[in-house]
């Protein structure tokens, strides 16, 4: 389980007190280092035996000394996460903090031995410092360190992914060079750092290796053969007999068959859970919101296609990230918007087949989805309506709310006949194998409308124009809650501040609990 306790409650925009704590501890370790220790320098003074230069010194060891802990936890793989089990996305935020520090003390370094130098000598002893042969590869050292930092600022990584994975990959090189040369003693940093990284690529390929694959030295390949369509705006991607998963995981996929895509990996939650009956036991279903980079090569590759469908070859690495257990809660409060949708309808999904098999207390539980137009649905429509038939069959009280932020529908319509559509969608066993086929014809806002006017509604699924007041549903829900509640959110930073704020607001006179997931990079 991974709930969000307070702990990891982000305090307005300056991040959860774990993180304000991890920044703090590793502030005050190399600042206690830096001054409280190598300003205790004993006359004579001299050019080489000052405090500037001394300080200037000590954080060029500082800064050394983050080398391990920042290539320990390089990477999906980490050794950390195998010892300790804490997730990949959260060990990064030590990664980027530790890589910050050596940059910064890096700079200290750098400029500290300079203008000591130039305060003692000159220019005189600033030409003889730049004389040395270490001075270039500190200076490699210093610039492989700015790459790094600056092609992670988030607005790099916003709007050029895959410059930033280069960028980064390359400062990282350059980095170990730098260190190698710049003096000898420092060289078992280096090999700490190359052990290190390196044993994160082998637990990555690990990740695709048998046993049998192993002792005859083939791994196993993670390229499993896939159908994509192209629907509204979303690529719908099913990936059947990949490797197991469990609900809230995520994977990162490849397409070898695209040449323009080659060298991308991309994280994706998988919509579902693997099935216990039927050939669809583990087809993988995932919902790819169509953006500016490789989501959009791929959907103009579609395009060409008649129906606007393929099958195609794709790498799927994972699954990563801690499944959330929700079985053992009696309400749940689901909450996505857009594509986050994918993270909680895997949860649904899980309840539900855990209820088939009389592992859950759930007895009740609402989806709240907030998109933009009507046909947006149609990503999810199947398993959405197969949800609700094999909920009602295990005693689940699922309701959903659609909220739609933009586009019309007609006054009377505010809630979805189910009826017809629901008995011919659930008629298979799984409502996602029908998600490819079914998903493009079978909502668009013109025949919503109609269907909302013309046929029988259901009580189950209510259609909303504009936001949710999410304040407002969270307490009402929490406050029905006839027992431990969960509220699970994904979608937009507001939504998920929203959320947060209002479980927060519930918490101490209510026992509930929250997580929230993320799709920023
Ligand atoms: C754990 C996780 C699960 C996700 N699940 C889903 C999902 O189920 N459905 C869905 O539609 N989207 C999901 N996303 C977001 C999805 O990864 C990005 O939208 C996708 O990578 C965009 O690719 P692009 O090249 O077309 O985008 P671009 O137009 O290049 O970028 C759009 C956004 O995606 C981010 N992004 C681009 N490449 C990557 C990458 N390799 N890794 C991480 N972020 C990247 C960028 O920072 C930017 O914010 C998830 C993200 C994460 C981190």
């Amino acid at each position: 389980m991974r709930f969000e306790g307070l702990l990891l409650h982000p305090i307005g925009k300056t991040g959860s007190p774990l993180e304000i704590l991890i920044v703090s501890a590793v502030l005050a370790v190399n600042l206690g280092f830096l001054t409280a220790i190598s300003t205790d320098v004993r006359p004579p003074i001299s050019a080489y035996l000052n405090v500037p230069h001394a300080v200037a010194l000590r954080s060029g060891y500082m800064a050394l000394a983050q080398a391990p802990a920042v290539f320990a936890l390089t990477g999906r793989n980490t050794l950390v996460q195998l010892l300790t089990g804490v997730d990949y996305q959260h060990l990064r935020f030590v990664h980027k903090t530790l890589g910050a520090t050596w940059f910064l003390l890096a700079l200290v370094h750098w400029l500290g031995m300079t203008l000591s130098s130039l305060s003692w000598s000159g220019t005189a002893g600033v030409a003889g410092l730049y004389s040395l042969d270490i001075v270039p590869f500190g200076i490699l050292t210093l610039v492989g360190l700015s790459t790094s930092v600056t092609s992670s600022l988030w607005l790099v990584r916003r709007y050029a992914y895959e410059a930033f994975v280069v960028f980064h990959l390359i400062g990282a090189l350059v980095i170990l060079v730098g260190v190698f040369y710049h003096a000898e003693p420092l060289r078992p940093y280096t090999y700490s750092a190359i052990a290190l990284w390196s044993t994160e690529r082998l637990l990555r390929l690990l990740r695709f290796a048998t046993f049998p694959s192993i002792l005859r030295l083939q791994p196993r390949s993670p390229i499993y053969k896939g159908t994509a369509t192209l629907v509204h705006g979303a690529i719908i991607l099913r990936v059947p007999n990949p490797s197991p998963w469990s609900p809230t995981q995520h994977c990162y996929l490849s397409f070898p068959d695209i040449p323009a895509l080659f060298g991308q990996n991309h994280p994706f939650s998988v919509a579902n859970v693997p099935s216990s009956n039927g050939s669809e036991a583990s087809t993988m279903l995932f919902v790819m919101r169509v953006r500016g980079g490789m989501t959009r090569t791929l959907a103009q590759r579609l395009e060409k296609e008649a129906d606007q469908s393929m099958q195609l070859l794709v790498g799927v690495e994972g699954a990563y990230g801690r499944p959330t257990e929700a079985k053992l809660f009696h309400d749940i409060l689901l909450v996505a918007g857009g594509s986050g949708i994918t993270h909680v309808m895997s949860l649904l999904d899980d309840v539900v087949h855990k209820a088939e098999a009389r592992q859950s207390r759930t007895a009740r539980i609402h989806l709240i989805w907030v998109i933009q137009h009507a046909e947006q649905a149609s990503w999810l429509v199947s398993s959405l309506l197969a949800a609700i038939k094999r909920s009602e069959q295990v005693g689940i009280a699922l309701t959903i709310s659609l909220y739609l932020t933009r586009g019309s529908l007609a006054p009377s319509s505010r809630s979805l006949p189910l009826g017809a559509s629901l008995a011919s969608s659930t008629s298979k066993d799984d409502g996602a194998t029908a998600e490819a086929q079914t998903a493009r014809s079978s909502l668009s806002s013109s025949e919503l409308d109609h269907l909302m006017m013309h046929s029988a509604a259901s009580s189950k699924v209510r259609i909303e124009m504009g936001r949710p007041v999410v304040g407002r549903e969270v307490g009402s829900f929490v406050e029905g809650s006839s027992g431990r509640s969960l509220v699970v959110a994904c979608g937009p930073v507001t939504l998920a501040e929203d959320v947060r704020g209002a479980v927060a607001r519930l918490r101490t006179s209510h026992s509930v609990d929250l997580e929230v997931a993320s799709y920023q990079a």
